[in-house]
C-alpha cells in the first residue's frame, strides 16, 4: 500500500474573537470564506474555513473560534509556524499591504534559500509568506482586496517545534513517506516529493531539547491535516498505521472529507482528510461562505445553534 502523502491539506487553528479572525484572514491576508459552519464535535462554537477560490486542498486554513479563550502558548509538540506561498517578488507588496493596516511583521529573511516574511495573527499564531516559484493548481482569491498577481496561492509548509529529532523524522520519513532534503541549524526539512513542488509538500522539524512544552488554546495550532486522494486511500492507511501500533481514530464524516486522526510521537495532533468531496458540495461554488452550512444530523438544531453562535459579519459577503 502506498502511502506517500500528496502534502498538506488543511492547518487547524484555534483564535479567540470570530471577527478579529475574519478580519485578519479576509482583509489582510486576502483569503476566501470557503465555508461557515460549527466544530461538528461542539456545535456552540463556529468553524470557519479560509482558503483559494473553491477551497482546494492544500489551499485551506480553518479556525475554531472561541471568544472567551485564553492564550495558548507555542513551544515543543506543536505546530508552531504556519507558512503559505505567495509569487516571488510579491514580499515588498505584502510589506506595504500589511503596514497599511497597522498589522507589524519583520524584515523579510533569507532561510533555507527562500524569503520569508514573519508576522502573526491577531491572536499571535505565527504566520509566514514565503515567496515561491512553484505555485502549480490552486486558484487564488482576489474578492478579499489582495490582486491575483500577489495572493496567496496556498500552504506552503508548517513548522513542528519537538523536545528530539528522532521519533517524528522516523514517522514522517517511515510511516508518511516524507524525506529529509534540507537542514539549517536545527531545523530539518522534510519534503513529499523530490521537487517539493505544489502547495503544502513541505515540513520542518525545529528540534530544541529545551522548549517549554505548548500550550493549546487561541492563537496555536489544533491539527495539521495532510491529504488522501480518496477514501480507500485513507482507509488503507489507516490499517497501516493501526497495524504499526499507531492509535488512529475511526473515520470521521467531516461533510468536505472524511478524517482520521491520530499524534506523532512528539505529540503534534494530525490527520488525513480526503481531498472530496469539498466545499461545494452544500451550497454552490459562488456562494461559499455566506450562509451557516450545518450537517444533516446538526439541521434539526438550527435555531438554538445559531443562538449561540458569536455575531460574524462578512464584508461582501453578507
Ligand atoms: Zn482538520
Amino acid at each position: 500500500m502506498d502511502v506517500r502523502p500528496s502534502g498538506i491539506h488543511h492547518v487547524t487553528a484555534i483564535a479567540s474573537d470570530p471577527q478579529a479572525n475574519a478580519g485578519f484572514y479576509l482583509n489582510a491576508l486576502g483569503m476566501r470564506l470557503v465555508k461557515r459552519t460549527v466544530n461538528f464535535d461542539a456545535p456552540d462554537t463556529y468553524h470557519l474555513y479560509y482558503g483559494d477560490r473553491a477551497g482546494n486542498p492544500g489551499t485551506v486554513m480553518t479556525f475554531f473560534p472561541w471568544p472567551d479563550a485564553p492564550r495558548g502558548r507555542l513551544g515543543a509538540g506543536q505546530a508552531t509556524t504556519t507558512s503559505f506561498s505567495v509569487p516571488e517578488g510579491s514580499l515588498g507588496w505584502w510589506q506595504r499591504h500589511l503596514a497599511s493596516l497597522g498589522i507589524e511583521a519583520a524584515r523579510p529573511a533569507e532561510r533555507l534559500e527562500e524569503d520569508v516574511l514573519s508576522l502573526r495573527d491577531p491572536d499571535g499564531l505565527q504566520i509566514e509568506l514565503v515567496a515561491s516559484a512553484d505555485f502549480h493548481d490552486t486558484d487564488p482569491w482576489d474578492g478579499g482586496g489582495v490582486p491575483t498577481e500577489h495572493a496567496i496561492r496556498g500552504i506552503r509548509a508548517v513548522t513542528l517545534t519537538e523536545h528530539d529529532l528522532e521519533g517524528t523524522a522516523a514517522m514522517l520519513d517511515g510511516r508518511l513517506g516524507f524525506r529529509l532534503a534540507a537542514e539549517q541549524g536545527n531545523r530539518f526539512r522534510f519534503h513529499t516529493n523530490e521537487a517539493a513542488a505544489g502547495v503544502g509538500t513541505v515540513v520542518d522539524v525545529i528540534a530544541d531539547p529545551r522548549a517549554q512544552r505548548g500550550l493549546v488554546a487561541a492563537g496555536t495550532v489544533h491539527h495539521v491535516a495532510y491529504r488522501a486522494p480518496d477514501r480507500p486511500t485513507q482507509d488503507g492507511w489507516r490499517r497501516t498505521l493501526a497495524a504499526d501500533g499507531v492509535d488512529v481514530t475511526e473515520i470521521r464524516d467531516r461533510s468536505y472529507f472524511t478524517s482520521i486522526y491520530f499524534r506523532e510521537p512528539g505529540g503534534v495532533l494530525l490527520e488525513i482528510a480526503t481531498d472530496g468531496p469539498g466545499f461545494d458540495y452544500d451550497e454552490p461554488l459562488l456562494e461559499l461562505g455566506r450562509r451557516l452550512r450545518l450537517p444533516p444530523w446538526l439541521e434539526p438544531k438550527r435555531e438554538q445553534i445559531e443562538r449561540s453562535l458569536p455575531e460574524l459579519t462578512v464584508p461582501g459577503q453578507d
